[in-house]
């Protein structure tokens, strides 16, 4: 017996569904805001996730997939953006370009509810916008699309975390504070003090967060440009309509965010609460090889979203399973547009096979699930109608041929 690795998952049935109408509801939302969707490969160059996320980020230090081949060396995507970076980079694009995907992403985390090794992001990328109103006008995007799908009780958080000047003078405030505390770090914060040093607010450790309640924090030593920026932000959030808390502790796992981060959180989904992510990189593009380009971008975990919502999706039409039932080979060609009818309506039809006895086509319309059987005979032919049975109720009823589509609308 074979297995699957650890971490991964096999999406099967409505899990799978509901996952698509996720995806299906984003390319139309996204779409009719001028998002293009784009595919790169599943795998890159390792040095450009080394390079773009940063090398003293977890996400590079422990969760990536590499392999060599030929003394090369490859590593499977754990996020979106260095390589949709790349990809304009390289196909010589146009400015400005808004981009959307929807791909599997690979990080080696230790598996647990709503963290996976292989999961999916739906992403948008706003490539060569600067201004504060594109930061709020995402931001509010992300909401709108949330809403869009049902999805309910979501809170954003959002903070500022400057430029490098910004930072750096801010680094030599945190150091002053945290002196004369360094041995009541933990290991792991000592060590990203040293090598990433806003990395520590990204500490698990109650202990270590405890000394960051009251550390200063970047938000209040912005340099005038970002703070202004970061003002500007909060002024059209309110002028879009999106309410958000400000967490200045927030900082986000990748080194190339400047200026504007933020989540969405969900108060139900425990330690993996975060749905989307994501944050203003101006400088990755620069960094990249590519002309100097202010971004903004998120992504958004689908599966920890449904691990939020109903059973049912509020914005997923419920679709109807039909079943065919022909009376004889001849009746065929009936069914087979009758067939297309049906789906050209977004229902699910199955085909009975007509040569076999109307009994066998019934048990199979059973195990289909259908919710309505429709049948194709000789009566059927004769009287111009299709005999409809309703199979929760097993009520049968005779629909005029010319009928059927209205039937099909409202069914
Ligand atoms: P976390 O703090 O949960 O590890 P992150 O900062 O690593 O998140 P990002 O890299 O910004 O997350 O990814 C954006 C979104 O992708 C997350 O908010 C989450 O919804 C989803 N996501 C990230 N990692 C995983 C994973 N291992 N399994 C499932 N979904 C994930
Ligand atoms: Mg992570």
């Amino acid at each position: 017996m074979y297995q699957k690795p650890k971490g991964t998952r096999d999406l099967l049935g409505r899990e799978l569904q509901r996952l698509e109408a996720l995806n299906a509801a984003a390319r139309a939302f996204f779409g009719q805001n001028g998002y293009e969707e784009i595919r790169t490969p599943t795998f890159e160059f390792a040095a450009l996730f080394d390079r773009s996320i940063g090398e003293t980020t977890d996400i590079v230090e422990h969760e990536i997939y590499k392999f060599e081949v030929n003394k090369k060396l490859y590593a499977l995507r754990p996020e979106g953006t260095a390589s949709v970076l790349r990809a304009f980079i390289e196909n010589k694009l146009r400015l400005p370009v808004r981009f959307l995907y929807l791909w599997s992403m690979y990080r080696r985390e230790r598996p647990q509810k709503g963290r996976y090794r292989e999961f999916l992001q739906i992403g948008i990328e706003l490539l060569g916008e600067s201004k504060p109103f594109y930061d709020a006008d995402i931001i509010e995007r992300g909401k709108q699309y949330l809403q869009s799908v049902g999805a309910r009780d979501f809170t954003i958080e959002l903070n500022s975390i400057g430029c490098p000047e910004c930072r750096e003078a801010y680094r030599r405030t945190l150091e002053d504070y945290l002196q004369p505390n360094l041995s009541r770090l933990c290991d792991d914060c000592r060590r990203r003090f040293e090598r990433n040093f806003l990395r520590i607010f990204d500490c698990k450790k109650e202990s270590c967060q405890r000394l960051y309640d009251d550390a200063p924090k970047i938000t209040d030593k912005l340099c005038g440009e970002c703070a202004q920026h970061y003002v500007d932000v909060k002024k059209y959030l309110r002028y879009f309509g999106v309410d958000y808390v400000e967490n200045k502790k927030m900082v986000r796992g990748l080194d190339y965010y400047t200026r504007t981060v933020f989540e969405f959180k969900h108060g139900e989904l425990g330690a993996q609460d975060t749905i989307i992510a994501g944050g203003r990189y101006d400088l990755l593009m620069r960094e990249l090889g590519g002309p100097d380009t202010p971004c903004i971008g998120w992504a958004l975990g689908p599966e920890r979203l449904l691990l939020t919502m109903p059973e049912e999706l509020p914005s997923v039409k419920a679709r109807r399973a039909f079943f065919l039932i022909g009376v004889g080979e001849r009746y065929l060609p009936t069914m087979i547009s009758l067939r297309t009818q049906i789906h050209n309506n977004g229902h699910r039809c199955f085909l009975g096979d007509p040569g076999e006895p109307i009994k066998h086509q019934m048990k199979k319309a059973d195990r289909f699930k259908a919710d309505h059987v429709v049948i194709c005979g000789e009566d059927e032919e004769k009287e111009g109608i299709y005999t409809v049975k309703e199979m929760s109720t097993g009520r049968q009823s005779k629909i005029p041929v010319a009928e059927f589509e209205s039937f099909l609308i409202h069914a």
